[in-house]
């Protein structure tokens, strides 16, 4: 198989159209067999359940080559079964964890050429969802539902490495209690929206939410989880039922007491006490680990031991283990990595 020519070195975060996407789709009470195709294009009724009503769940994950030449995806599984999650909470009929993982192969293997070769720092991400497609104006679950998958060529998510960022404590909420905040859904994102524009006109990179019931405790950020590193070295994250549990981060709470020997604590996190912390990073699929350097709540500023150069000591650790799983260089546990043949 020949790559396509593309600059793999350049690349941003950016949709390019691929050649192939899976389809499925949910009628009459079951999923049909699903396929490839080519149209990029959906065409669906004015009035479909995802349009008035935003029922969609969303998974996000890369496929990347090994040093070994290689194509493989990292714990697809736990996509699969997380969307299962999501698809419940929004009332829509689960697609299989067996099948979605089925549709991700297939797609990965049809878009094999956009695969970036190693050592580029680039990767296919690849993007399941499903969505209500049927006509609904009376507010209740469509009857309808297509699942689909596309892929796109992604840059690397730091391009001339990792410099840590600055946050900011957001004042608006992210997610309710017993809300949704723990499943992948684009109505998480929608209302996200208004925050992350309001905290990059005033300069920040991302936003930290509080829990919104006390406004004492550290969440997330709108599309990462965090990871804190104690002054004796423990990797703390926070522990809450509207947090969405990121792939990223329970891998790295892994890697941390498996692969080098840490304490690791999922815990409530209070705001008061990130003052004290040596290290901060925010983990989700796009960059793995993003280090924050800076952490400012109205105008009061904590800035991190680690300094706004570098990645802390700790955080590149994990880093470089967790990546050196992903690309083969380290030997990953039992199932992590999934072949695409
Ligand atoms: C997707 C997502 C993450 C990161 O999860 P990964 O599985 O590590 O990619 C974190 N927070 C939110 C809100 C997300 O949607």
């Amino acid at each position: 198989m020949e790559k396509k020519k593309l600059d793999w070195e350049n690349m941003g975060f950016n949709y390019m159209q691929t050649d192939k996407r899976y389809v499925a789709n949910y009628k009459d009470g079951r999923w049909d067999d699903g396929a490839l195709t080519d149209d990029a294009n959906i065409v669906m009724n004015e009035c479909a359940g995802v349009l008035q009503y935003a029922q969609t769940v969303f998974e996000g994950l890369k496929a990347y080559t090994t040093e070994d030449g290689r194509i493989v995806t990292f714990r697809p599984d736990l996509n699969a079964s997380r969307m299962v999650d999501s698809a419940k909470r929004l009332e829509m009929p689960p697609f299989s964890e067996e099948r979605f993982i089925d549709a991700v192969v297939q797609t990965v293997k049809a878009n094999a050429a956009y695969v970036p070769p190693y050592g580029s720092g680039a990767t296919l991400y690849i993007r399941p969802y499903m969505f209500g497609i049927n006509p609904v104006i009376g507010v209740k679950p469509a009857d309808e539902y297509q699942f689909r998958v596309f892929t796109t060529p992604v840059g690397p998510y730091f391009k001339g490495g990792a410099k840590p960022i600055t946050i900011c404590v957001s004042d608006f909420d992210r997610a309710a209690p017993r809300g949704t905040g723990h499943i992948k859904a684009g109505l998480n994102y929608a209302m996200s929206l208004h925050a992350i524009v309001t905290a990059h006109a005033n300069g920040f990179d991302e936003n930290m939410y509080l829990d919104s019931a006390t406004r004492t405790k550290v969440e997330e950020t709108g599309g990462a989880n965090f990871i804190f590193v104690t002054k004796d070295n423990k990797i703390v994250t926070p522990h809450s039922d509207t947090i969405l549990p990121s792939i990223t981060r329970r891998s790295l709470m892994y890697v941390a007491e498996h692969y080098l020997g840490l304490e690791v604590e999922e815990r409530d996190v209070y705001f008061d006490e990130v003052k004290d912390f040596a290290e901060c990073g925010l983990c989700g699929t796009a960059a793995v680990i993003s280090p924050v350097g800076k952490i400012v709540n109205h105008g009061e500023e904590i800035c991190l031991p680690s300094g706004m150069e570098k990645m802390g000591p700790t955080t590149r650790k994990l880093y470089d283990t967790l990546t050196g799983i992903q690309m083969g260089q380290i030997e990953a546990p039992e199932g992590w990595i999934k072949v695409i043949e």
